[in-house]
């Protein structure tokens, strides 16, 4: 246990996984932030995993779990899809560190390395479909997990990935109801609406291209605007350790209604519109706000809005660069 688990054990003990997990990640953040300040340099098209077939290996603690998992994740995507766990579970390593527990983290995985720990019994689907979707760039020390992209000193869409994982795990394993990020999994199924095919999300998933999934999402937004979307739902995901924190309520209401407002600009179907309230009413304090922010701007007015860029540009914007197959 290195001197930072120690803090965060003893802030356990006396506040309960909330207060430890908050502090933690809130002074991770402030760190994060002044990176993503940068510009994103890193973005570019994630390398393409190659499809191998499954190999024979010896028997290893946990291979058995894996494999079953790869059952259900072989018969809901395509092929190609596979590829990364197939190369993964090669060589992957599986704990069974209980002590995470303590400071809130019932499961991961560490790309890097590629060892995966089981905290606790039932994050094992949520953390496979982690390793089905990534990929460490030996080369340029970097490391693509999904929707996210990160190295040693920065990273991006952590929000997405994890909010995504989760309803992949929520929808083939837990009758579609997520354990964790509730709110990043109502996020990603509001994304997955702004795309025609849901299947084509899924295989940017496990393809791990964040760099397409964006420039599908300026079909309804400029690329700046897609970027500070993403970088804004990672700030919600990093405040959002407290229950009813109102920094995370009131950066969640913004993405929702912003996603909203792209969808507002191309016309939707009454039925699309109608399923994307029903998404964002879900929750009930987010419903409320809906119902109050709907009365003050109206559909047309929305979509005005957005013709005049002045909806998006509410939050404030960071200079990117955009660096296409670099
Ligand atoms: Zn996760």
């Amino acid at each position: 246990m290195d001197i930072n688990e120690v803090i965060y054990t003893i802030l356990f003990l006396l506040g309960g996984t909330y207060t430890a997990g908050t502090i933690k990640t809130i002074l991770a953040d402030e760190c994060r932030l002044a990176q993503l300040t940068q510009p994103h340099k890193f973005i570019r098209k994630s390398p393409i995993s190659k499809l191998d077939v499954l190999p024979t290996i010896s028997d290893f603690q946990g291979k058995e779990e894996l494999l079953s998992f790869y059952r259900v994740l072989s018969a809901m995507v395509e092929p190609q899809d596979l590829a990364n766990f197939v190369r993964n579970f090669k060589d992957v390593t599986i704990t069974r560190k209980k002590a995470s527990i303590l400071w809130g983290c019932l499961g991961s995985y560490d790309v890097h390395r590629n060892v995966l720990n089981i905290a606790k019994e039932n994050t094992l689907p949520h953390e496979a479909f982690h390793l089905s979707s990534s990929e460490w760039d030996k080369k340029q020390e970097f490391g693509y997990m999904g929707f996210k992209q990160a190295n040693t000193t920065t990273c991006i869409g952590s929000a997405m990935n994890e909010g995504y994982t989760e309803l992949l795990t929520a929808r083939k394993f837990q009758d579609g109801r997520p354990s964790t990020y509730c709110t990043m999994v109502r996020n990603m199924k509001l994304i997955e609406l702004l795309f025609p095919d849901a299947k084509e999300l899924e295989h940017l998933y496990f393809s791990h291209d964040l760099f397409t999934t964006i420039e599908k999402l300026e079909d309804y937004a400029s690329f700046d605007d897609v970027i500070h979307l993403i970088l804004e739902m990672d700030s919600a995901m990093h405040y959002s350790g407290l229950p009813l924190n109102p920094t995370s309520i009131l950066k969640y209401a913004k993405i929702e209604f912003t996603l909203y407002n792209w969808l507002l600009s191309k016309n939707p179907s009454v039925e699309q519109e109608r399923k994307f309230r029903n998404i964002i009413c879900e929750d009930k304090i987010y419903s409320l706000i809906f119902a109050l922010y709907n009365k003050k701007i109206s559909k047309k007015d929305a979509t005005d809005m957005i013709k005049e860029n002045q909806v998006t540009s509410q939050y404030q914007k960071k200079k990117i660069i955009k660096m296409k197959n670099d």
